[in-house]
């Protein structure tokens, strides 16, 4: 049976730390996988990074179509970014900021580069896929211990912090 995790949210150090590289490809990755999308879809996401379950690991897993295409469902180990073309800008959301969404600018295409979970490299380029190509560098900024709100404005992100300061005083937060 899968596990599911519950989600890190942010304030937690291991979101702000970048994530080791996998060297072992082995049953216990291949299980901390399958339990990765269990709890991506349980938390309803279409992306997840292992920080965002308590694991400094170089993981992530994505499923721009949140189980309709089982071809869709991608596992990301040691992924790097080998191109980026073009630019977007839309509303963004991460699991670990949850009922927060901002307009962030993002390359419109993203190629990466990364091994599955047996260990074997491949590429995939997110052609016309935009959101495809976000949650590339979304779920990869998570592995270098960024978040989205790195992305904003001082002003916004400054806003942002407070609002979530109020609901983790409430006890409304982690
Ligand atoms: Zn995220």
């Amino acid at each position: 049976m899968p596990k599911v995790y519950p989600i890190v949210k942010y304030g937690d150090p291991v979101l702000e730390t970048p994530a080791e590289p996998v060297t072992v490809f082995d049953g216990a990755l291949k299980q901390l996988v399958e339990d990765m999308f269990e709890s991506m879809y349980a938390a309803h996401g279409v992306g997840l990074a292992a920080p965002q379950i308590g694991i400094g690991k170089r993981i992530a897993v994505i499923d721009v179509t949140f189980k309709e295409d089982p071809k869709a469902k991608l596992v990301l180990v040691n992924p790097e970014i080998i191109r980026t073309d073009g630019k977007q800008r839309s509303n963004e959301g991460c699991l670990s900021l949850p009922d927060f969404r901002e307009q962030v600018s993002r390359a419109r295409h993203a190629a990466i580069r990364a091994q599955d979970e047996t260990g074997k490299w491949y590429e995939k380029d997110s052609g016309d896929n935009e959101l495809l190509a976000r949650a590339f560098q979304h779920e990869i900024d998570h592995l270098h211990g960024r978040l989205y709100i790195s992305h904003l404005s001082a002003l916004k992100r400054d806003l942002m912090r407070r609002k979530i300061k109020k609901l983790m005083k409430a006890g409304e937060w982690m």
